[in-house]
């Protein structure tokens, strides 16, 4: 699985990191980026979540 953020839409709300922190980190900007890719296989399920619970839906898993 290979998560992406689209800087543009995210507001950098944290909501991301604060559910999988070994995936997303909120960066010096103040946006949300990938720190694992490929996805590890067990933090996958965190992943889909915080796809899930973006307010603005830019998280897209692939
Ligand atoms: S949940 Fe969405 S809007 Fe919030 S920091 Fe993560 S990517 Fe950005």
């Amino acid at each position: 699985m290979i998560a992406k953020v689209d800087r543009t839409s995210c507001i950098g709300c944290g909501a991301c990191a604060s559910i999988c922190p070994n995936v997303f980190e909120i960066d010096d900007e103040g946006i949300a980026i990938v720190t694992k890719n490929p996805v590890p296989v067990e933090e996958e399920e965190n992943a889909q979540e915080a796809a899930d619970g973006c307010p603005v839906e830019a998280i897209t898993l692939e």
